[in-house]
């Protein structure tokens, strides 16, 4: 399987990738797409079956580009998901992973393999996301000037970017399809208009919801296509009466020709500017453009490990880089001597600050801007590191932040990463600078989907 879940099949040695096949299987194929080396075929008929394949339990998996593996059992997901993680360690990183051919240079004395552990996986892999974001789109007969129709929302289809009408989807938290459904009822009672990509006319761009699993707290952002909302209090009421957890409702302005669902203007139209939340006894703000992780029950998981690879006994100086609102830094202050996080977004460092007032955190520091370019400069000024942790987004950590970590020489790094690619250039970096690759622990924090998400502790060499 390509890291996107297609499989990739041969066909008198040619190499087709097939969405939906699933290793092992015998397909019979459509060929849709031929390059030189590869091309792409339609599965028309499940020749043979692999042992891993179920039946995908969501109506609509076929047309949604959501999610990528339902038709693979979920032990076989995260199976597939250490061993994307082990492929990339080697191919990219050029590591020597216990467990592989590769562990040959190992064995030769050099330097012990690195150990990938098996994925965590969660023990009812389904309703697990926080947050849904919803395109919003007109349908086909209102387009058409017929009868019926107005608004809809809910995915673009499998590689394209048609809006398709949805009601439920099974990784979401069933208050969030709930608050969807509602915020789409009232919309279209109001005669609200859905923003039109082509044309680029109309109001409604997205509907984002976030449900606080423990706090139970809703934030519903109607992301606009301009700044007046016709009838907006009746909007706001109508929210208000239809949803009674909803704490936040607010307003983001986006006019761009983009796909980026966020504008960079925010307004509170009623209630709170942030929903709270917990994990593992920590409480956060949130506000609406921060990044905050998207399925609770393994973020807890995958922070703690973070926490034990920092392996901290209360003294430490931790630097924890690509901090958003300050998770990983305050589950870190609890057993560090000083946490210092750093962040590209600024409302996301309002957050954090507010976080650790919040929880009487007082040994955590935070200051934002590009992490490349603040912790050189902390660097300048004297801080030193016990620890770095860093959690970047996909294209991974800048090589300025790569090299000033090899110059601060903190006894460990612990690399979070939500991409394993990235994670493995990275590695390879950190390993040719003095640090070796103790351990890797995948986390499956978006099951259902190719996403796969790790935590990685490297020490230094000459300790
Ligand atoms: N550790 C946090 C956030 C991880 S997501 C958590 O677990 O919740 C990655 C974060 O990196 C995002 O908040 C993003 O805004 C931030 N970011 C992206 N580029 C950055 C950069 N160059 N410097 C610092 N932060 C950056």
């Amino acid at each position: 399987m390509t890291h996107e879940g297609e499989g990739v099949g041969r066909a008198d040695g040619f190499t087709l990738f097939v969405q939906g096949a699933l290793p092992g299987e015998r397909v019979k194929a459509k060929v849709l797409k031929v390059k030189k080396q590869y091309g792409y075929a339609k599965q028309l008929e499940l020749l043979q079956s692999s042992p891993d394949r179920v039946d995908a339990p969501c109506p609509i998996y076929k047309q949604c580009g959501g999610c990528q593996l339902q038709h693979m059992g979920y032990d076989a997901q995260l199976r597939w998901k250490r061993q994307h993680v082990v492929d990339n360690l080697v191919r990219i990183g050029k590591l020597p992973v216990a467990g592989t051919m590769e562990q040959g240079g190992a064995s030769s004395g050099e330097r012990p393999a690195v150990i990938v552990h098996p994925t965590i996986g969660m023990d009812n892999p389904w309703r697990y996301r926080n947050k849904a974001q919803v395109p919003i789109g007109m349908a086909m007969a209102s387009l058409e000037g017929g009868a019926g129709g107005g608004l809809i929302g809910g995915f673009y289809a499998r590689g394209s970017h048609r809006i398709i009408d949805m009601d439920e989807c099974l990784i979401q938290h069933e208050q969030n399809d709930e608050v969807v459904r509602r915020v789409k009822e009232i919309g279209k009672r109001l005669g609200i208009t859905a923003y039109d990509e082509e044309s680029g006319r109309g109001l409604l761009r997205h509907v984002v919801v976030r449900t606080g699993f423990i706090s139970g707290e809703i934030m519903v952002v109607l992301v606009t296509n301009g700044r007046k909302i016709p009838h907006a209090d009746q909007w706001i009421e109508g929210i208000r009466e239809a949803i009674p957890g909803v704490t936040s409702i607010v307003q983001n302005i986006n006019t761009r020709t983009t796909n980026v669902i966020f504008g960079d203007e925010t307004r509170t139209l009623w209630g709170s500017d942030v929903i709270y939340d917990e994990l593992d006894g920590i409480r956060f703000a949130i506000s609406a453009r921060s990044f905050y992780q998207v399925n609770p029950a393994q973020t807890v998981e995958l922070y703690r490990k973070a926490v034990e690879y920092a392996g901290l006994t209360g003294s430490e100086n931790v630097i924890d880089a690509y901090c958003g609102i300050g998770t990983i830094s305050l589950f870190l202050a609890r057993q560090a001597g000083q946490v210092y996080g750093v962040e590209i977004v600024p409302e996301a460092i309002e957050d954090a600050k507010r976080n650790a007032e919040l929880n009487g955190i007082d040994n955590a520091s935070f200051e934002s801007g590009p992490a490349e370019v603040v912790i050189p400069r902390w660097r300048k000024e004297g801080i030193a590191a016990d620890v770095i942790v860093v959690d970047p987004p996909r294209k991974g950590c800048d090589t300025a932040l790569l090299e000033t970590i090899l110059a601060m020489k903190p006894e460990r790094v612990v690399y979070v990463s939500c991409n394993p690619s990235t994670l493995a250039r990275d590695l390879r970096v950190l390993e040719d600078g003095g640090y070796r690759t103790v351990e890797v622990q995948p986390v499956d924090m978006f099951p259902h989907t190719v996403h796969v998400e790790s935590v990685a502790l490297l020490v230094r060499k000459d300790m």
